[in-house]
């Protein structure tokens, strides 16, 4: 048993599972503390997704009803079903999504955040705060995307 405790921040659910998985995987059967901190898992305050939202989020023409909320709690129930398997923690942060925060297009999407978005530093701190890592991974920019940067 080890009380090394690791910290992974996700940018979005499924960020840790896809790019990290395996080392959180071998962390857990060291049976070492894992923490996944996912930033920007919020939803939008609107009614319906936007088509854009709608293109961006993967559900193009597809007849689905989801509501922003909705869609993002179903991927949070992903997460956390990820991390129940491994035994680990998900922390939501609970930061929109970027295309729930104005962000339309690739372009914007891949390009730099915006002056008034500015990055969560008051969120990083209280985490480090609470959680108090021994050791944290950042797996954020891979990909590029404004929310990773
Ligand atoms: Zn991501």
């Amino acid at each position: 048993m080890s009380d090394t405790t690791h910290l992974f921040l996700s940018p979005h659910s499924d960020d840790v599972a896809l790019s990290c998985g395996g080392l959180v995987a071998r962390l857990r059967a060291r049976h070492e503390h894992v923490v996944i901190a996912t930033f920007y898992g919020g939803a939008g305050s609107l009614a319906q997704l936007t088509p854009y939202q709608r293109e961006a989020l993967g559900f193009g023409e597809r007849r689905v009803t989801l509501s922003p909320t909705d869609v993002m709690e179903e991927r949070a129930r992903e997460d956390r079903a990820y991390a129940a398997a491994l035994d680990a923690w998900v922390v939501g942060v609970g930061l929109p999504d970027a295309v729930f925060r104005g962000y339309e297009g690739e372009a914007a999407l891949m390009g730099e955040a915006r002056s008034d978005d500015p990055a969560p530093a008051s969120a990083m701190a209280e985490l480090l705060h609470t959680v108090k890592p021994e050791v944290a991974y950042v797996p954020l920019s891979i990909g590029g995307h404004v929310d990773h940067r």
